[in-house]
Formats: C-alpha cells, sequence, structure tokens
C-alpha cells in the first residue's frame, strides 16, 4: 500500500471511531443479525466498560468476520481492569480493558500469553488460567449490567415535579371543577361569567378562584402516555 491508501484508511478509521455504536453494529453484522445485536449493545448500553468493549469490536472486526456480538464474559477483574471475553457468534475473544481503554489481546482458545498480564490478574501461569477460567466462555458470569439511571417523574409539558402544581395554563392540568383538561373546558369563563378572557387582570382573578377551589397537583399517573399534550397552545399563559 503507498501512502495514500494508508492515510485514506487511517482517516476512515477514525472517522468510524466517531460513529455511533448502534450505527456501527448495523453496519458490521448480517442483515438477519442486526435485531439481536443492537438488542445486546442495548442491555449495556448504561456498561462504560461493556459499550467500549463493543465499540472497540465493532470499529475493528477481528479478521473482518461479520460476526455479532452475543455477550460479554468477565474472566477476571482486579483494580478497575478487566479481562473480558467477547462472545461472538461463533468465536471467543479476549480483550483488556482499563480505564475505558480495549485491547484485543486474541482469541479465548489460545489464552494469554503476556506472563505481566497473567500475573497481574493473579494467575500463576498459562495452566492456572485455565484451571481457573475453564476452558468454556458460556460458563463464565457475564459483565453486570447496571440499572438504567431513574430519571424523576415531571409533568410532560411544564416540567413540575409530583405533588406540584401545574404552571397556569400547562395542558396536563386538571380542571379541579368539570376534571376536564383546565386549559380546554370553559369553566373560566362560567367561573369569571365572561366570555373571554381578555384582559390580566381576568386571568389573575381566575387564578385567585382556582386556588380557592384547590387546584389538582400534578400526579404520575396524569401524563398522557402520548406526548402530544406539550405541543397544545397555553392559552392562558399571554393574556393579550
Ligand atoms: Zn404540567
Ligand atoms: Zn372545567
Amino acid at each position: 500500500m503507498h501512502d495514500g491508501a494508508i492515510l485514506a484508511m487511517t482517516e476512515l478509521k477514525e472517522e468510524m471511531a466517531q460513529l455511533e455504536l448502534p450505527l456501527l453494529i448495523e453496519y458490521g453484522v448480517l442483515t438477519e443479525e442486526k435485531e439481536k445485536a443492537l438488542a445486546v449493545y442495548e442491555r449495556y448500553q448504561h456498561s462504560p466498560a461493556a459499550v467500549s468493549l463493543l465499540r472497540c469490536y465493532y470499529s475493528d472486526l477481528p479478521e473482518a468476520r461479520e460476526e455479532m456480538a452475543v455477550d460479554l464474559k468477565i474472566v477476571a477483574s482486579r483494580q478497575g481492569s478487566d479481562l473480558v471475553v467477547l462472545q461472538a457468534t461463533s468465536h471467543d475473544y479476549l480483550y483488556l480493558h482499563s480505564d475505558n481503554q480495549v485491547l484485543l489481546l486474541g482469541e479465548f482458545k489460545d489464552g494469554v500469553e503476556d506472563e505481566s498480564i497473567l500475573h497481574y490478574f493473579q494467575f500463576k501461569n498459562r495452566e492456572d488460567f485455565w484451571e481457573k477460567t475453564g476452558a468454556q466462555a458460556a460458563d463464565l458470569p457475564s459483565m453486570p449490567v447496571p440499572e438504567a439511571p431513574a430519571s424523576p417523574v415531571v409533568c410532560v409539558a411544564c416540567g413540575v415535579g409530583i405533588g406540584d402544581v401545574h404552571i397556569l395554563g400547562c395542558p396536563v392540568e386538571q380542571c379541579p371543577w368539570c376534571e376536564a383538561q383546565l386549559n380546554r373546558c370553559n369553566c373560566r369563563f362560567d367561573q369569571l361569567g365572561i366570555s373571554a378572557i381578555e384582559e390580566e387582570e381576568q386571568l389573575e382573578r381566575f387564578e385567585l378562584l382556582l386556588e380557592r377551589k384547590g387546584r389538582i397537583p400534578f400526579k404520575a399517573g396524569h401524563n398522557p402516555s402520548y406526548p402530544t399534550a406539550g405541543d397544545d397552545p397555553l392559552p392562558f399563559s399571554e393574556p393579550s
């Protein structure tokens, strides 16, 4: 290969590294395995270590095989570093992972050559490695999957938390008189005895009546299951 081709390859590799992992997976696997391969990514997506390993695997498929990653197995862990087997459809690859840096050591069946790596993970030698890990990657424990970060429940439209009163005009707020959508029902006109809200003073008077009646605070179940409520106009947020 001449220099130009090598440069182009390097640029391509750098571009690949920037690609989102799901895209890399779609490019890297056979069409019929795409869904299963993406499901593996989804299972591990909250584990930075697993994502680094999958990214390394899919950005540089060993021997350019189109095999999907089936699972990630822990061989040994020590002080934030892990020896991990990436099980592909018909090959098992051994990786060293440390501080989100990932190094492909080779196929799992060949074991670990490097004595310093063996010693670091407290294997006496290659025989000890096989004795302790067993020859079957499938028998090793899978990498732990952290829980998805819990997002606090808030009103989809105005963003207040559970038990809080909505921002006036929020389409999720329930009317305390008729229990319909407060920004849609006619209670504001009935309560004020007018046919249209035209002045800020009228809006303030309505807010007072509303508070006297008792506003219905946001409850988790109030959020519509379809996210369209937020697109509704806010009829009394900007009185004209
Ligand atoms: Zn709201
Ligand atoms: Zn009403």
